[in-house]
């Protein structure tokens, strides 16, 4: 039953994302036909992008999706992550595929009180993992043995967000008042987006600190502004530099306050 860790990559997303974006954006305001919208649009694509971002005309900027797959992350974390409603989700069952390996994540909280603490929790899933096999063995199903399951369970899903829920996920999931596990995970999706779509997500992606340069959560402001915008910065330039999705999660997982 081993410990596993976050891994995230982005599967599939719309080919040349700003350009359908300016194309569908230019068609709202233009008298042209879609053809010569579309020849307009390749070329001069990012500025048009920025003014519809500008201005909060984002319809448009759904047309764009980003397909991801997502492992090593908790049943909690999915509990979170399905409440944006707008995302398209397929997880893995815990009717249909039996735990005979139940893996799981370990909080990096469990970690900090060292070596000990560790054991004891991975005892813990072992214990939890034996009343769950005892179920099966009395002939209960599994999806009536997995009432027993922890929160920690592992699980992976592929999920799509267009861009505007992205952003609006971004918004939410980055900031440090987020949960660590499903902030870390945003985060990586972010700098993986805007690798592939800096003009969408380079200067409008991220908490409101970040994206609209200043603290949105009232009283509850972390308070922290200054290292997240610091962080920020530090995930762009590697983005920028054509960072793997590999490299963008040992980034975050190494940096993220
Ligand atoms: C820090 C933090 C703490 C949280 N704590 C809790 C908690 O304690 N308990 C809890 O239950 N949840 C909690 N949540 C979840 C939160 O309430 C939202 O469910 C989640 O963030 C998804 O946001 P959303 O509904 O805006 O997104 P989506 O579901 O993706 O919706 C996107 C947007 O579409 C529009 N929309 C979607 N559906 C409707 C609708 N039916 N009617 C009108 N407009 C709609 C809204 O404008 C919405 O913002 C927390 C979230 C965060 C970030």
């Amino acid at each position: 039953m081993p410990e596993r860790k976050l891994n995230v990559a982005l599967l599939q997303y719309t080919p040349a994302p700003a350009e359908t974006i300016a194309l569908a954006g230019r068609l709202c305001y233009s008298a042209s036909d879609i053809s010569s919208l579309n020849d307009k649009s390749k070329g001069t694509a990012d500025k048009f992008v920025q003014k519809l971002l500008d201005l909060g005309h984002l319809s448009p900027i759904e047309h764009a999706s980003f397909t991801f797959g997502a492992e090593g992350v908790s049943r909690a974390l999915l509990a979170q992550i399905t409440r944006h409603r707008i995302a398209s989700f397929s997880v893995q069952s815990q009717r249909y595929v039996q735990q005979t390996e139940m893996n799981y994540v370990i909080p990096k909280s469990v970690h900090a009180l060292g070596t000990d603490a560790v054991e004891e929790f991975e005892n813990q899933m072992s214990q939890i993992h034996e009343w769950y096999n005892s179920w099966l063995s009395k002939g209960i199903p599994a999806e009536d043995a997995r009432f027993v399951l922890p929160n920690a369970a592992e699980t992976r899903m592929v999920f799509t967000m267009n861009a505007r829920e992205l952003l609006l996920f971004f918004k939410l999931r980055c900031c440090q008042r987020a949960q660590w596990e499903i902030r870390a995970l945003a985060w990586v999706m972010l700098g993986i987006v805007r690798r592939e779509a800096p003009q969408l997500f380079e200067q409008a992606g991220g908490p409101s600190c970040v994206s609209q340069g200043a603290c949105s959560e009232g009283k509850m402001t972390c308070k922290m502004a200054a290292q997240v915008r610091e962080f920020d910065q530090k995930l762009n330039a590697i983005c920028r530099n054509g960072a793997s999705d590999e490299e963008i999660l040992s980034f975050v997982e190494e940096n993220l306050i």
